[in-house]
């Protein structure tokens, strides 16, 4: 069975665990280089990226998880996890850190006021079986992608979005996948599923 971690140095950690369990994979907390030195592939959970930003830099995991990424380790992330695995990003703090794993600009509490938080049906490609429930919390869009970066979904258009697409929620670039909504809360794996593909393919 493949090893897969949670980031767990804040947020909802323990969530993530159990959808993995299901997924017949062995879900282990990572909050050490020792730790992370193990996995086959990451979940970097929901919470706050300015946070998990600042404590992967006091756990001394910054490094060493960008080279983990670098050398092509499946990565999953929602919401906070989803800011931390891109390129840029757009009102976050000044000294955020990013890891660059996924080539797109994301827009941290993107959704505005009325719509803080907020639940959808969403088709998501390569995932059968209809469409997934979709939680929202403070979350991210995806502001732009480069090339080589694969939309998986968008939300049919909200007032505060302002693009009648509907804006971009769930991506892959390679063995990366990112999601804005929090599958983890729902009791509804196939994320975790696609997910867990990647990592056994890899
Ligand atoms: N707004 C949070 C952030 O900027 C993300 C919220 C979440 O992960 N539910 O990191």
């Amino acid at each position: 069975q493949p090893v897969v971690g949670v980031l767990a140095l804040q947020g909802d950690v323990r969530e993530h665990l159990v959808s993995l369990a299901a997924c017949d994979v062995l879900a282990r907390p990572v909050r050490r280089p020792e730790e992370l030195a193990e996995c086959d592939g990451l979940v970097l959970p929901g919470g706050e990226s300015t946070t998990m930003s600042r404590l992967l830099e006091t756990f001394e995991l910054l490094e060493p998880l960008r080279k983990r990424l670098a050398d092509g380790m499946p990565a999953y992330g929602s919401c906070a996890g989803m800011i931390l695995l891109a390129g840029q990003v757009l009102d976050g703090r000044a000294d955020q850190q990013q890891l660059g794993a996924i080539d797109m600009v994301v827009r941290r509490n993107a959704f505005g006021r009325q719509v803080d938080s907020f639940e959808s049906e969403l088709d998501v490609t390569g995932i059968p079986g209809g469409p997934v429930h979709a939680v929202f919390i403070r979350a991210p869009w995806v502001e732009s992608v480069a090339d080589g970066v694969e939309v998986l979904a968008r939300v049919p258009d909200i007032p505060a979005s302002g693009d009648a697409a509907g804006r971009i929620v769930a991506v892959r670039q390679g063995s990366v996948l990112a999601t804005s909504f929090h599958p983890e809360l729902t009791g509804d794996e196939r994320v975790h599923r696609l997910f867990v593909e990647t990592v056994r393919a890899a």
